[in-house]
């Protein structure tokens, strides 16, 4: 394979790679070179299925011309100007019209748009505004900010300080003041469900126990991801998401979803926020936003906290802000991408395909050490019993056997995670289902 015309790999040993074990993979590298569809090109020439839409953010499918064409457009026209006191008409139009599938519904969306660059980005300025937002409201006593374990809010400081997974956390010094709700996974009780699971809705009780212990005037916000992606699709148990709208509410404290997985049509809704019908006061989003294509983030803020910061004195309102928030180029990717999300009912497909997806899923049930699989929308999590000497072996094997029979998946722990393009067809719920099975069978 060494002469395939797809091959030029450069040296492997600059590249400091994120979130890799760079010495396992410098030793035996996956890489992609191309992409279309539903489908990479391996350096090899393989294609491969992406099972994971990327990273969670190709929702519309790989090399899309409306958004090159789009992304092409722009950089002849404006290639960059600031947004520091100075606009562009495209970051105001691309926000109106974010506003206009806004998350929360028609009575209450969340239509003030903040812009970032990254899933990471977003969740600190979504910390920060309401922070931000309890000092203009006289609360200014709220600093505490609340997440819940297991859960992955980006690798910024606020990120990971409210985020709850040991690894990204342990090397680190995190922010002072915050707390962190206990998380709902929960197999003795909920293993093998399809969508929501049915026990769990009393642990958002533990906000109340967080509330008791450090009075709710020192407390800013609560965020928690709707469905957790990172830590292997936690899905909320029914009543869960509403019991904490409601804790919040009373204590006055503001609720954040942090929506840069689910938001985008990954459940069949526009955002999670639909789909579970739970509002909350600040979303945070990135990676479908433009499809992945150029890197961007963007905050939603509810009418209540924008406006309690407008309402302060004159001049700047809020001091945080990005070189590149709103930048034209990735406005006109997110654009394009919006257009296609629209024509094709993308925001919505998910929906048609959900019940075959979590049939052909479930159907792993009763392969060798499978002990939960989690559905809900185009996600699925399927969880295999840790080898007692190595935990995490078996799924990683797993997902490197995947990739070696053309098929992308993400592995974390001892749980693959899938989350395909929602252009994905019928046809490729069974392939995928047919590859896994059988490296279950080889590897598990
Ligand atoms: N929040 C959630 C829920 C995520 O899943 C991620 C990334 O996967 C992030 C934040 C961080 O996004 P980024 O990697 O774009 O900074």
């Amino acid at each position: 394979m060494t002469d395939h015309p797809l091959r030029n790999t450069p040296s492997l040993d600059a590249f400091w790679m994120p979130f890799t074990a760079n010495r396992q993979f410098k030793a035996a590298p996956r890489m992609l070179v191309a992409a279309q569809g539903m489908h990479y090109t391996a350096d090899d020439g393989r294609t491969v299925l992406d099972g994971t839409a990327g990273l969670w953010c190709v929702n519309a499918g790989h090399g899309r011309r409306g958004i090159a064409a789009a992304v092409e457009r722009q950089l002849a026209t404006l290639d960059f100007a600031p947004t520091f006191q100075m606009g562009h008409p495209i970051a105001f139009e691309f926000a109106e019209r974010l506003a206009e599938i806004a998350p929360g519904g028609p009575d209450q969306r969340l239509d003030r748009v903040f812009f970032t660059n990254s899933g990471s980005e977003s969740v600190d300025t979504a910390l920060k505004i309401a922070l931000a937002y309890q000092r203009a409201i006289g609360q200014g006593t709220r600093t505490r900010l609340i997440g819940r374990e297991r859960g992955y809010h980006g690798v910024g400081f606020g990120g990971l300080s409210v985020g709850g997974i040991v690894s990204n956390r342990r090397v680190f010094p995190q922010l002072n003041g915050t707390d962190h709700l206990r998380h709902t996974h929960d197999p003795a009780r909920n293993a093998f469900v399809k969508g929501q699971p049915e026990h769990g809705a009393e642990l958002a009780e533990d906000l109340e126990r967080l509330v008791a212990l450090h009075g709710a005037e020192t407390i800013a916000a609560c965020i928690v991801e709707p469905v957790a992606g990172s830590t292997g699709v936690l899905i909320p148990p029914k009543g869960y998401l509403e019991r904490l709208r409601d804790i919040c509410t009373k204590h006055g404290i503001l609720l954040i979803f942090d929506e840069v997985i689910s938001g985008f049509g990954r459940l069949g809704s526009p955002f999670a926020t639909d789909y579970f019908g739970v509002v909350p006061d600040l979303v945070t989003s990135a990676k479908g936003l433009t499809n992945g294509t150029v890197p961007m983030g963007a905050v939603f803020a509810s009418r209540p906290v924008h406006d309690a910061l407008m309402n302060g004195p004159d001049g700047i309102e809020l001091f945080h802000g990005y070189t590149y928030s709103g930048h034209p180029v990735a406005c006109a990717a997110g654009l394009a991408t919006l257009d296609i999300y629209r024509e094709e009912g993308l925001l919505t497909r998910a929906a048609d395909l959900a019940e075959d997806w979590a049939a052909a899923m479930h159907d792993l049930r009763g392969r060798k050490n499978v002990i939960d699989i989690r559905t809900i929308g185009l996600i699925a999590g399927i969880e295999l019993a840790p080898r007692p000497d190595a935990p995490g072996k078996r799924a990683y094997e797993l997902f490197v056997d995947c990739f070696a029979r053309g098929l992308l998946t993400r592995v974390t722990g001892d749980i693959i995670a899938l989350s395909p393009p929602l252009i994905l067809e019928r046809g490729q719920i069974g392939e995928i289902v047919e590859v896994l099975g059988a490296a279950i069978d080889r590897v598990a």
